[in-house]
């Protein structure tokens, strides 16, 4: 159960450019709320404040009522998953890297969290261009593999809040529609905020959020904001 609310954040890099204008939004414990906007509408700014690489300059955040400024940076990571665009393999196998910052994983739960993201045939792989032995190749993953790998991580970790930063848009579409159910599988129950380049990736959002020029241009389901246009 986490409540996850914006309120009236304000946030600039530098003063004369302010990036959030006010925005408030609330996901409900177990919900999903999607963010879509241009490239360079501050959606990626959200999640850096959420986990507090940066400090809101107006307004507050707040998971369970709590005000996160008072909140370390390392419970904050305890408490939110994120699955970014792009992931950087550590030099070891696949499961290796599902397991990491899990140690005390049993490998039946490396193997379902693999499962789930559909990953569990690479699980014993050494990704290419690592430590392979001599005369062993290792395995080419592709984009889609990688963010996959990450989503096993995370579903690992089963935190209580999600980031998904969507990869999807550089992936062709069977791809794209593989890794949507996979993360449609590990937001399931849990409280997820999704930052999206396009509507049609966000259909199953409980709100989706519209950002432009630092405010809330619109919000509302997928079905409504299609029926404005
Ligand atoms: P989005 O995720 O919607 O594409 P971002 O939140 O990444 O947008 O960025 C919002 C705006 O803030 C962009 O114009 C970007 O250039 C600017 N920006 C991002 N990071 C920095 C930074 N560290 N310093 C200054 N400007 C930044
Ligand atoms: P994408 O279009 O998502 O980037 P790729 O074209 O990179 O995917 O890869 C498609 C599939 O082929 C993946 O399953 C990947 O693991 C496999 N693959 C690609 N290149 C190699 C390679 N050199 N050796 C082994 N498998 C490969």
């Amino acid at each position: 159960e986490a409540v996850v609310r914006f309120e009236d954040v304000h946030f600039a890099y530098v003063p004369e450019r302010p990036i959030l204008r006010g925005i408030s939004f609330t996901v409900p414990a177990g919900r999903t709320v999607a963010i879509v906007g241009p490239s360079g509408a501050g959606k990626s700014t959200l999640s850096r404040l959420l986990f507090r690489f940066y400090e809101p300059q107006g307004g507050r955040i707040t998971i369970d009522g709590q005000d996160i400024a008072g909140v370390q940076q390392d419970s904050l990571r305890a408490a939110i998953g994120m699955v970014p665009q792009d992931t950087v393999l550590f030099n070891d196998t696949i499961g290796y890297n599902i397991r990491y910052g899990r140690w005390e994983a049993s490998e039946e739960e490396v193997r379902e969290a693999a499962r789930l993201a559909q990953i569990d045939r690479f699980i014993a792989a050494l990704p290419e261009g690592y430590d392979t032995p001599v005369g062993e190749r290792g395995l080419k993953l592709s984009g889609g593999e990688k963010q996959r790998v990450a989503i096993a991580r995370t579903i690992l970790k089963g935190p209580p809040i999600l980031v998904l930063d969507e990869a999807t848009s550089a992936l062709d579409s069977f791809t794209e529609r593989e890794i949507q159910d996979a993360l449609d599988r590990v937001s399931r129950g849990r409280t997820t905020l999704v930052i999206a380049h396009r509507l049609s990736t966000v259909v199953g959002a409980d709100e989706i959020i519209v950002l432009d020029q630092g405010r809330i241009a619109e919000r509302g389901t997928h079905l409504a904001l299609l029926a404005q246009g």
